[in-house]
């Protein structure tokens, strides 16, 4: 879905140049994190762990916690960074169990979870199935940014032409400290106004809902969009 573009009137070759960008941003967020290649390729007892994990996330009230997961298959989700083990529970991107600026809030009931960067938090909402308000504040100047996303991932239809995600320079591939502390950091969100002036990747909403989405996908296969996929025998 594209609803957002929708109000305004590309020229075939602009959409070609704004699928390109997409493309690109989504190669190389997955150079830069290859979590899918990682989780596909982890032995099943870790994957399924994995997939109870999202699971919790999405079905839970409070984060998943350590001590209810088996310990050697933790310690393999955390060596592939899929995993972060923070003091309130454990993060699995997109979700993080400790407060961010990134606040993913359920238009309807209590659902309030944290993102851990700007395509983490616009990724939720089709990852829970439901209708979120996101909730978050311009990088540069501080200003609320406001808008919401559809439970089946495509953007409200609101004026979403004031937000634009920035993906600043980052140099390392992969870090020991975490995807959370070496690239989250450097993806936000910013008014279309103080991100038009930026040399970095400068995404619309729309195109960076389209690489969030692009890149969680394999968790809703995993996961199980009605959580009746069959991952039994999964941890304890
Ligand atoms: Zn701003």
């Amino acid at each position: 879905m594209n609803v957002s573009d929708s109000h305004h009137h590309y020229t075939p070759a602009q959409r070609k140049r704004m699928k390109a960008q997409v493309l690109q941003a989504l190669a190389r967020l997955r150079d830069r994190f290859p979590l899918q290649a990682r989780i596909e390729t982890a032995p099943e007892p870790v994957r399924a762990e994995y997939g109870r994990i999202l699971r919790q996330w999405r079905d839970g009230e409070s984060p998943p916690q350590a001590a209810r997961c088996d310990p050697e298959l933790l310690e393999a989700l955390v060596n592939l960074d899929a995993v972060v083990v923070q003091g309130e529970g454990l993060g699995c991107y997109p979700f993080s169990a400790e407060a961010t600026t990134f606040v993913v809030r359920g238009t309807e009931g209590e659902t309030k979870v944290h993102a851990f960067c700007a395509f983490d938090a616009l990724a939720i909402p089709r990852l829970l199935g439901r209708h979120c308000r996101i909730e978050s504040a311009c990088a540069s100047c501080g200003r609320g940014r406001y808008f919401e996303v559809h439970g089946n991932g495509g953007l409200s239809e609101q004026a979403v032409h004031d937000t634009v995600v920035v993906w600043a320079q980052d140099h390392a591939a992969g870090s020991p400290a975490g995807s959370c502390r070496s690239l989250c950091p450097n993806i936000r969100f910013m008014c279309s106004s103080c991100g038009g002036w930026s040399r970095d990747t400068v995404l619309t909403l729309a195109q960076a809902t389209a690489v969030a989405n692009a890149f969680f996908a394999f968790q809703l296969r995993l996961a199980g969009a009605d959580g009746s996929v069959a991952i039994e025998g999964a941890g304890t």
